[in-house]
């Protein structure tokens, strides 16, 4: 079994051992292609109880639910250099009165961000980690470090796998954009911080310039070995859900890495006889950071970048997206359409769908506030099923909620606010409120 790098233009192949990252005669981006042949080798069914197996035990490196399905993910890895966290077999949960008060067949959410750095980035940075691992110890490359530039949870995910693996890491971040939560992790994990004045656009740049020397590693998601990770979420979800293909998926993009590995791992499954239908995919954007947007309403006739506002949704504050091109490509396979959200529409998103006892952050709440805007004017159907992808775990951005509750969002009005209510240690006084609120 055979994997590697191809140009996304076709135009050259690289092994996937080899410190690159695009393309050396167009420049553009790379993709992982796999020897799906000798992968038909074996049938749907094989697969689908491989899986199922694997996954009801506690073997290595099957405790990942990335690993569960190595050979579509990195065939060419060795177990020994795998570095893994247990990231993947991410709960899906069905939140039937919110289906019910929408007039959906099914509601899912699928909590990516239920995993050791509190975001789906795990899922791809197990990959990519686990890859330079190998490439040290076994093919003995010169790398001394690996990099990226982030909006918070990919340096988080970064520099805990990279300290796992005993692999120095170095994360570029936005100075005092990003989360307290999200920056306290690289920094515990001891990775070198480096906070530029600058914005995620901004970062991005150095640490193409500074990668450029190839000891230092690039982890960013232009990176194809992360996509081949996160390609697995759809894969799970379909498994989870039995192998009944909902008819809608709806997920966050920023720099729009995640959309097409989405796709990736779906087309994957329906080639190998999986599935025989594929779902609509929906692509959510905050309006403060459209690019993709505007292009979609352009029917992606053209693309171009903008200079991304301040969002709540902190992730996806990118204007200048590396994996446009990627993106464009799977939302006209999966019919995709694009929508946004407003500042105010995400958090209440957010605050709503936490009163049915989730926990989401503001990333998820564009893509709620999304679907719900979809469902109402009719371009999702009643009677549909959807899924929602959750990318961050809510505990990342409890600094944001907690504004949230307590009304001081600047120029929000929180509809959903819910304060705590400050009594004397008084037991009629308390019995008096209490049975007001519940009565
Ligand atoms: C990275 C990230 C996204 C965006 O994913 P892209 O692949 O950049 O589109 C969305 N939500 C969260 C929480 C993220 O960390
Ligand atoms: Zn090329």
């Amino acid at each position: 079994m055979n994997a590697y790098f191809r140009c996304i233009n076709g135009c050259e192949t690289y092994p996937l051992n080899e410190v690159i990252y695009q393309c050396k005669k167009c420049g553009d981006l790379l993709e992982v292609v796999h020897d799906v042949d000798s992968l038909k080798g074996k049938s749907a069914e094989y697969w689908r109880n491989t899986f199922r197996e694997r996954r009801a035990g506690y073997k290595f490196p099957y405790t990942s639910g990335i690993w569960n399905k190595k050979e579509w993910v990195n065939p060419l890895m060795d177990d020994k250099y795998i570095v893994s966290l247990g990231e993947g077999y991410n709960p899906l949960t069905p939140i039937p009165a919110i289906a019910n008060e929408l007039g959906l067949s099914n509601l899912w959410i699928k909590h990516c961000g239920n995993t050791h750095t509190g975001s789906f980035k795990d899922l791809g940075m197990t990959v990519l980690v686990s890859m330079v691992n190998q490439m040290i110890h076994k093919d003995k490359k010169n790398i001394k470090a690996i990099a990226c530039a982030s909006t918070g949870d990919t340096s988080a995910a970064l520099s805990s796998y990279g300290s796992y693996a005993g692999i120095p890491t170095i994360v570029f971040l936005p100075h005092n954009k990003i989360s307290i939560a999200q920056l306290v992790q690289p920094i515990s994990n001891g990775s070198i911080v480096l906070a530029l004045e600058t914005d995620f656009d901004g970062c991005m740049k150095v640490v193409q310039e500074v990668t450029k020397d190839n000891t230092i590693y690039l982890a960013n998601s232009m990176n194809s070995l992360r996509i081949e990770g996160q390609k697995v979420v759809g894969i799970e979800t379909i498994e989870q859900l039995d192998y009944n293909v909902p008819d809608y998926f709806i997920i966050p993009g920023g720099n729009l890495g995640n959309v097409s590995a989405l796709g990736n791992g779906i087309l994957m499954m329906k080639e190998l006889g999986l599935i025989n239908k594929v779902p609509r995919i929906v692509l959510a954007q905050a309006e403060n950071a459209n690019p993709l947007y505007l292009s979609y309403k352009k029917d992606f006739k053209e693309f171009k970048p903008v200079q991304a506002k301040k969002t709540l949704a902190s992730a996806i504050q990118i204007g200048n997206p590396v994996s446009r091109d990627k993106a464009i490509k799977t939302l006209k396979v999966f019919n995709g359409i694009v929508e946004q959200a407003s500042e105010q529409e995400l958090a209440d998103a957010s605050a709503k769908y936490d009163r049915y006892g989730m926990f989401t952050c503001p990333h998820t709440g564009v893509a709620l506030a999304v679907m719900e805007k979809l469902v109402k004017d009719g371009r999702i159907e009643k009677g549909s099923s959807v899924v929602v992808i959750s990318t961050a775990h809510g505990l990342k951005f409890a600094n944001t909620k907690a504004l949230y509750h307590e009304n001081k969002l600047d120029g929000l009005v929180s509809k959903y606010a819910n304060t705590p209510i400050v009594l004397e240690p008084d037991p009629e006084k308390v019995r008096k409120v209490l049975y007001e609120k519940i009565k």
